[in-house]
């Protein structure tokens, strides 16, 4: 399910880096949720992070000399809750109509509210957003 990005690689966290790890983690939320300017921005951040803090001035992969046990966790979706698909009428020139279709757990279920809307109301414009619930889990056990 990995999505490549269309302009250069995104950049790879440095293992023990909380900086690149809160980033990475920000990244991979917003792909969870198909929010592809989120991950966009997190992916800059942390370019700028990576610039400021890893700048060895050698190529290859950064080095940092921090020494503290970094436990790489897997970013998974929350399966005891339903995602929640939701979308809003943003048609109007002046302001908009700001209709809504209220939170459904069947992307189905928005698109018969947006056709029914249209249909009622010729607007053609929404915003429509996508929400769920990840968990993180460990890679590995930690001993002890
Ligand atoms: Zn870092
Ligand atoms: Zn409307």
């Amino acid at each position: 399910m990995r999505q490549h990005e269309p302009l250069g690689r995104p950049p790879v966290q440095v293992p023990g880096c909380e900086g690149c790890a809160e980033l990475a983690v920000r990244r991979d939320e917003a792909r969870a949720r198909y929010d592809r300017s989120a991950e966009t921005d997190a992916n800059v951040l942390l370019r700028q992070h990576q610039r400021r803090d890893h700048a060895t001035g050698a190529p290859g992969p950064a080095r940092t000399r921090r020494v503290f046990r970094y436990v790489p966790y897997v970013i998974a979706q929350d399966q005891s809750a339903e995602p929640e698909y939701e979308a809003r009428c943003v048609s109007g020139d002046e302001t908009e109509c700001g209709a809504e279709s209220g939170v459904r757990h069947d992307p189905a279920a928005v698109e018969e509210w947006q056709r029914w809307h249209t249909q009622e109301t010729r607007h053609f414009r929404y915003r429509r957003s996508f929400g769920d619930y990840s968990v993180l889990e460990p890679l590995e056990e930690v001993p002890g």
